[in-house]
């Protein structure tokens, strides 16, 4: 992907803008092959949910980057898993591009916004969960991240607590549940579907773990068998 008359090495970190004007320009010749692009496949591949579903042609119904901010309903189910520890947008397939080597090369962190501090990158899901209105709007005053509410925001989190696993977790669903229930039915299913799915996770961790108590116990029995 590039933009004309600068070739692809300028990558694909881009702010649009529009200018409007009454001037009459000429309309730019639309390119569609895959000039640049070559053999490369490497950001349909990455992409976490399969968004693209074809060459040049996006599912943005199925993009993280639009589920995370400009959906304002729920997440559907199929796509919650493969979402991951994503809140808010996603930049997978542009981390992917050979192309923007070039122009960000081995920067470490936001290749857009330079270094990120942790508390932004990589927030605890505990306190993101129990955010209050005030906190949230404290936070994120000077962030784009406000402009989707406390609701969605809370409906990203909870899919992203849902897949990490983490039963120390199921607490703070459950207390992020009592401040949602009756409040917000969308919100709350979400943090029902993450507290089933940590649920789920700890039970499966039981279980292994048993086996493997059971298992250890086998072998100590083989051992006193041949002794
Ligand atoms: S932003 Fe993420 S989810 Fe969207 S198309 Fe790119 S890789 Fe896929
Ligand atoms: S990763 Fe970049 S070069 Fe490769 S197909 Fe996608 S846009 Fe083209």
């Amino acid at each position: 992907m590039y933009v004309d008359g600068s070739g692809p090495k300028v990558g694909s970190g881009f702010f649009l803008g529009e200018i409007l004007t009454t001037i009459p320009l000429p309309a730019d010749e639309v390119k569609r092959s895959r000039a640049g692009c070559g053999k490369c496949s490497k950001c349909m591949t990455a992409c976490p949910t399969n968004a693209f579903v074809g060459e040049h042609v996006l599912d943005a119904r199925k993009c993280i980057s639009y589920l995370t901010i400009e959906n304002k309903g729920s997440i559907p189910h199929e796509l919650r898993e493969p979402m991951g520890n994503r809140i808010y947008g996603c930049d997978v397939c542009q981390q992917v591009c050979p192309w923007n080597k070039f122009e960000w090369g081995d920067i470490a962190g936001s290749p857009l916004f330079g270094q990120v501090d942790l508390s932004v990158s990589a927030p605890k899901l505990q306190d993101l969960l129990l955010m209050s209105e005030d906190s949230f709007l404290q936070t994120f005053s000077s962030s784009p991240i406000k402009r989707i509410g406390l609701a969605r925001f809370i409906r990203n989190v909870a899919v992203a607590a849902g897949n990490s696993r983490n039963k120390l977790l199921v607490p703070v669903v459950e207390e992020a549940l009592r401040a949602w229930a009756g409040k917000d039915e969308m919100v709350a299913e979400h943090l029902e579907w993450a507290k089933s799915r940590l649920m789920a996770a700890s039970g499966e961790e039981e279980a292994t773990k048993k086996e493997g108590t059971q298992g250890g116990e086998t072998k100590g029995e083989e051992q006193r068998r041949t002794e």
